[in-house]
């Protein structure tokens, strides 16, 4: 999911989100005592507006805001929605304690214990960072976000996982949330009985086409080659299905429309000079994921896939930004190893600012209720 016009379902999950109190009640007491270390922590820093940022409300964002909010620090979390990519499935049987659990649940209770330590949420697009040349005695950032606001801040962890590609033909842009959807999850019901393409690659085309059959009234296939690609299972449950239709030899020139969109453009792969006009109500983009780090590019190193370089530490090779989750060079993209990367993230910039401070670092969260 990305751009503006995320469709509805984006827009009721924020509203979720904003009005939502926190479901648990935890113990006052234990918040007091966080809440009393937040305002001694913010008030012997005279300079900056907050401790730390965060951007990206995920399992990484999410985790690390957690962890950091327990720390005493004052801490913001920019982000576009809540849950990320773990939205888009309802089946996690792989996150350790839960056997089976939804996305969602499992977002809205990683968010729920962020904010009852005192995380501070702004839903908003981080667009750029500039050091804050301001402050001559301690390094911070001024973080920009889409609606020209500007925040202050120490420390950053950049927890912006990864987001769907572009197609990247004309039409696209314009009717992103009018008919061009990058999730079928989320915005397939908004297709009831109308007329679909998917295009994109591999398998998750293929799965796409398989859940949009079940609300479409007919759902076209895209395929640049002459023979379907992908799980032989699913190829043959998609051909002895009615409502579904393989176009081969086939891509997108252009997505057409006046208010929304009305049709595509499609090329014949063997004869470019060929084109034909599909009329349809929505298409649906499986392109895979990328990093969208460009705004970021000049502060850290990124790898050859765009990703943030980060160390043990999830530190990056800004001193006072740190990385974590998908975006990071990580090798196994996994909601418990982005939850894990947050935490240590949020360590390390807690050790990072104590350093800041001239005070000392903590090895770990625990230490200082331990009594020799
Ligand atoms: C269909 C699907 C099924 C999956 N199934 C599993 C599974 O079963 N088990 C498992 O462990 N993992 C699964 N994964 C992978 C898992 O979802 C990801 O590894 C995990 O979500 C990564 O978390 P993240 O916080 O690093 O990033 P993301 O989930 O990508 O979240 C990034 C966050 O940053 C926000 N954001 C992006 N750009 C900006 C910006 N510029 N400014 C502000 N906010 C921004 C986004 O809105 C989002 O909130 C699945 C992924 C998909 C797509």
């Amino acid at each position: 999911m990305d751009g503006q016009g995320q469709g509805r379902q984006k827009v009721r999950l924020l509203d979720y989100f904003r009005i939502r109190p926190p479901a648990v009640n935890p113990d006052r007491a234990i918040i007091n005592r966080f809440e009393q270390n937040r305002s001694m922590s913010s008030s012997s820093n005279s300079l900056e507006k907050n401790d730390i940022i965060i951007i990206g409300g995920a399992s990484a964002g999410l985790s690390a805001a957690l962890y950091a909010s327990r720390q005493g620090l004052k801490t913001v979390l920019i982000t576009k929605d809540i849950g990320g990519q773990a939205l888009l499935t309802d089946n996690i049987e792989n996150y350790p304690a839960f056997e089976h659990i939804g996305g969602f649940e499992l977002m809205s209770r990683l968010e729920r214990q962020a904010r009852v330590f005192g995380t501070e949420f702004i839903y908003e697009e981080g667009t750029s960072i500039v050091e804050d040349s301001d402050h001559q005695h301690t390094k911070g950032f001024i973080m920009k976000t889409s609606t020209n606001k500007e925040y202050s801040t120490l420390a950053i962890i950049l927890a912006f996982g990864k987001t769907p590609r572009d197609l990247d033909v004309p039409g696209e842009q314009g009717f992103k949330g009018k008919g061009v959807s990058y999730c079928a999850v989320c915005d397939g019901p908004l297709f009831k009985h109308k007329s679909l393409a998917v295009v994109g690659i591999g398998d998750p085309l293929l799965d796409t086409a398989l859940l949009l059959k079940g609300m479409a009234s007919k759902v076209y296939l895209i395929q640049r080659t002459n023979t379907p690609v992908g799980a032989k299972d699913t190829i043959r449950l998609l051909q002895n299905e009615k409502n579904v239709s393989f176009i081969y030899n086939s891509v997108v020139k252009r997505i057409n429309g006046t208010s929304k969109v009305d049709s595509i453009t499609l090329i014949d792969t063997k004869n470019k000079s060929k084109e034909s006009e599909l009329v349809i109500d929505g298409v649906f983009v499986e392109m895979g994921y990328i990093a969208k780090t460009d705004f970021v590019k000049n502060l850290v190193q990124l790898n050859s896939n765009n990703e943030i370089i980060v160390d043990k530490y999830c530190a990056t090779s800004k001193h006072g930004i740190f990385a974590a989750g998908d975006v990071t060079d990580v090798p196994y993209k996994q909601a418990v190893i982005s939850a894990a990367q947050g935490s240590i993230a949020a360590l390390s910039a807690y050790n990072y600012l104590q350093k800041l401070k001239g005070k000392p670092p903590i090895k770990s969260d625990w230490r200082t209720t331990i009594k020799k």
